[in-house]
């Protein structure tokens, strides 16, 4: 008998003629996901069945992963004969483990000589039977016992898992996230990435006062989302003359508002040339100065993108235990200077006001510096090497 993980897809159903786009990317999305464990993915109008001999967890947690998934179940395919389905049915009953039970059954292939009503009811009548301790409760069942009857055979389930919801990768479309090496952009992207949002990274790097190791630390918490997203572009933006530009003319209290000011700036022109409807950051309201809401007001009146702030309500512990659990927290723990810490201004404003930032950014002569920004950026493919 043939077996494996039955695919349920949950809020695609609502997504009318795009349907079968949506099912062919997560198709090509739970393959990549299950690289290197031997298996058959097969998809149809209602489900993507996944066929193993054997379901190993690893196949499990790691299509818990994919967003677009709605639920996961072990899968049987048996004939259509009452027998196999019977057989089946006592099957996938004694591995979910439940004691009360509901049969369910829906059949596309209209010729079968039971309806579903009569198949639930024989099949409920053998698993008590066959099972002392085993009761019926049609409400609020243990188990669920389901049986798809289709032309060439039919599909036996119980053991279904809640997986990680959402569209499939890329379905959304593409947004341009903001990443540095610290530890919250990270665990945003993948916030995005699981909810089926693709990503391109844009990094603002001040060589030489950054280094090639701060460049590399991006590049390696990259690389470990690649596991969610197969390739990822990165665009590196030489920083270094517009900044100290900044730190010149802007003094103390307003060198950070005016510095997000011009990265927001620079992202847009880039998300607008590499088709990113929106922009992504990792910052958390009230986090440091940069955040709060005054702040987020005065750095995103440079902008009319939507920026997706995922982290937006989350408290710094519950970022870290994320980060600690995708493995991006020891990469990004690592010593290197980012752009933003090297220039830390000792007061900066809590309160900035637009007209100030206005005044100020007068004074540099800013324009041609963001466009140089965004024509010279360097864009790395991460996890390119791979097919
Ligand atoms: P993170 O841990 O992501 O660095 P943070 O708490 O240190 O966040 P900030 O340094 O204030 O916060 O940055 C807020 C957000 O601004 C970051 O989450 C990131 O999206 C963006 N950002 C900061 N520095 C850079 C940079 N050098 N390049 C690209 N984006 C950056
Ligand atoms: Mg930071």
């Amino acid at each position: 008998m043939k077996k494996g993980i039955l695919i349920h897809f949950g809020e695609l159903s609502t997504k009318g003629k795009n349907r079968e786009n949506f099912i062919e990317a997560l198709a090509k999305n739970i393959n990549h996901a299950l690289k290197g464990l031997s298996c058959e993915v097969k998809r149809d109008h209602d489900h993507i069945r996944v066929y193993m001999d054997e379901v190993p967890d690893e196949a499990l947690s790691r299509l818990l992963e994919v967003s677009g998934i709605n639920r996961l179940s072990l899968f049987y395919e048996c004939g259509k004969d009452m027998d196999a389905i019977r057989e089946t049915a006592l099957l996938a009953y004694r591995e979910d483990g439940g004691k009360t039970f509901k049969v369910e059954t829906s059949r596309s292939d209209k010729s079968f000589p039971l309806d579903s009503y009569a198949l639930s009811r024989d099949v409920g009548g053998y698993i008590l039977r066959n099972v002392k301790e085993s009761s019926v409760d049609v409400h609020e069942p243990e188990t669920r016992v389901r049986i798809l009857v289709t032309r060439p055979c039919a599909y036996v389930y119980a053991k279904t898992i809640r997986a990680a919801g959402g569209y499939p990768l890329g379905t959304l479309g593409k947004v341009l996230m903001l990443i540095s090496g610290g530890i919250d952009s990270p665990v945003a992207s993948y916030a995005l990435l699981k909810r089926g949002i693709a990503i391109e990274g844009i990094h603002f790097a001040a060589p030489p006062y950054t280094s090639e190791e701060a460049i590399n630390k991006v590049k390696d918490l990259l690389g470990v989302l690649t596991r969610y997203q197969r390739k990822i572009k990165l665009h590196v933006v030489n920083f270094t003359k517009l900044q100290l530009a900044i730190y010149k003319e802007a003094g103390d209290p307003y060198a950070i508002t005016i510095m997000r000011r011009m990265m927001l700036r620079i992202a847009e022109r880039l998300a607008k040339e590499k088709g990113c409807l929106a922009l992504a950051s990792g910052e958390s309201v009230g986090q440091v100065a940069s955040q709060t809401l005054q702040s987020m007001v005065a750095i995103n009146a440079v902008t009319s993108y939507p920026i997706i702030r995922p982290l937006a309500t989350f408290d710094k512990n519950e970022t870290i235990d994320i980060a600690k659990k995708i493995g991006t927290y020891d990469i990004s723990i690592r010593p290197y200077e980012d752009c933003c810490t090297i220039f830390t201004p000792r007061h900066p404003v809590t309160r900035p006001k637009i007209d100030i930032c206005e005044d100020i950014e007068k004074k540099i002569d800013f324009e041609a510096m963001v466009e140089e920004c965004v024509q010279t950026a360097e864009t790395i493919l991460i996890g390119g090497e791979e097919e």
